[in-house]
């Protein structure tokens, strides 16, 4: 004991120097090990966060480019779309509603109304349009356009013109930039024409939405195609008799003022439905001035009864009773009931109560 004791402490210091040397290099080993797992899985982890962060989880990103499918509009799963959203007003240099043109506005708008679709309605003809100032409109548009993919939600890119027969050569121009820039988005629904006067469809409409259509389709080979149809949209019926062939995903236009438009445009709508043909509703407007709308009401019931997609006409603060906002409101969303007209407190129950996926 003692020896071991004498002679050990050398010895056993020896030992444990040695034991030490080993017991840290296992140990650094261990260390290098885990650090590489540590290393492994950081990396492992950084690479799951990648994958998630590509995985688009926006609505659009769920649901994907819709298609007309029967008389109905569907997502990529097969599912009949019913969005709910808002117009904004013609885009027209200096006619008010250029003004609500921000990215700002689009991102209010799905936040605090939960819309799931906006429409820009580019003025063409008329003074302060696109024939007047090209590159301000389209500005404009491309701003909504660009303020909705970033959002995530769809976006309606119209041609607002009750003349569009007599600007082919421009629609086409402009539609094939647009194609380029977004036609791989799902985001995108092209409009052909706004609101076409009393003129033929089948003469006039019909050959100005095939040629536009042909331009569209040379570039962009399938996001929606919505076409206006004769009456400021209300000869739905005219389109469901001669309905465009030779090109797919294509819609037509509805339109309806709650003041003017009652049980006899919803039944002429039914027969056009049952004829086959979707419908999309690009602009409505309640009666104004009041939140009491039974005729809203009505409207509302049978865009839900049949899965139709529906825009409020108008974000702007202009004195008539279709704007949702009152004079002087802000510009870049924001607001608070007070801003709201009574108009814009009934669309705004509608769409941000509106489901998106109606079964
Ligand atoms: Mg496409």
């Amino acid at each position: 004991m003692c020896r071991w004791f004498d002679s050990g402490p050398s010895h056993f210091s020896f030992n444990l120097l040695i034991s030490t040397s080993e017991m840290y290099s296992t140990r650094l080993s261990i260390l290098f090990v885990l650090l590489l797992i540590f290393s492994s899985c950081t990396e492992n982890e950084e690479n799951m966060v990648t994958d998630e962060s590509t995985i688009d989880t926006t609505l659009v990103g769920k649901h994907g480019r819709l298609e007309a499918k029967g008389n109905q509009i569907v997502d990529k799963h097969g599912n009949p779309m019913s969005l709910a959203g808002n117009s904004f007003f013609w885009s027209n240099d200096n006619w008010g509603g250029e003004r609500y043109y921000k990215s700002e506005v689009v991102s209010w708008l799905k936040s605090d109304w939960n819309s799931t679709i906006v429409r820009a309605a580019m003025g063409v003809e008329d003074p302060g349009g696109y024939i007047d100032n090209k590159n301000g409109n389209k500005n404009r548009i491309k701003t909504i356009v660009e303020a909705a993919i970033e959002e995530g939600i769809y976006v309606i890119i119209d041609w607002h013109s009750h003349h569009a027969e007599d600007y082919q050569d421009e629609a086409i121009e402009f539609f094939q930039e647009i194609a380029t820039l977004y036609g791989e988005n799902d985001h995108i629904i092209y409009e052909l024409y706004n609101e076409p006067l009393d003129i033929s469809w089948s003469n006039t409409i019909k050959p100005y939405a095939l040629a536009v259509t042909a331009a569209i389709r040379e570039i962009d080979p399938d996001n929606l195609i919505v076409v206006g149809t004769p009456e400021w949209s209300q000869r739905i019926d005219l389109a469901a008799a001669d309905p465009i062939v030779g090109y797919e995903n294509i819609a037509y236009t509805l339109h309806f003022y709650t003041t003017y438009h009652h049980q006899w445009l919803r039944d002429r709508a039914n027969s056009a439905l049952q004829s086959g043909i979707p419908i999309f509703v690009t602009e409505w407007g309640s009666i104004g001035y009041s939140l009491v709308d039974p005729e809203a009401n009505e409207w509302m019931n049978w865009c839900f009864a049949n899965k139709i997609i529906h825009c409020n006409w108008s974000v702007n603060d202009k004195e008539e009773e279709w704007s949702i906002l009152i004079p002087g409101a802000s510009t870049i969303g924001g607001w608070n009931d007070n801003e709201l007209t009574e108009a814009g407190k009934l669309a705004k129950n509608i769409i941000s109560n509106w489901p998106v996926v109606v079964h």
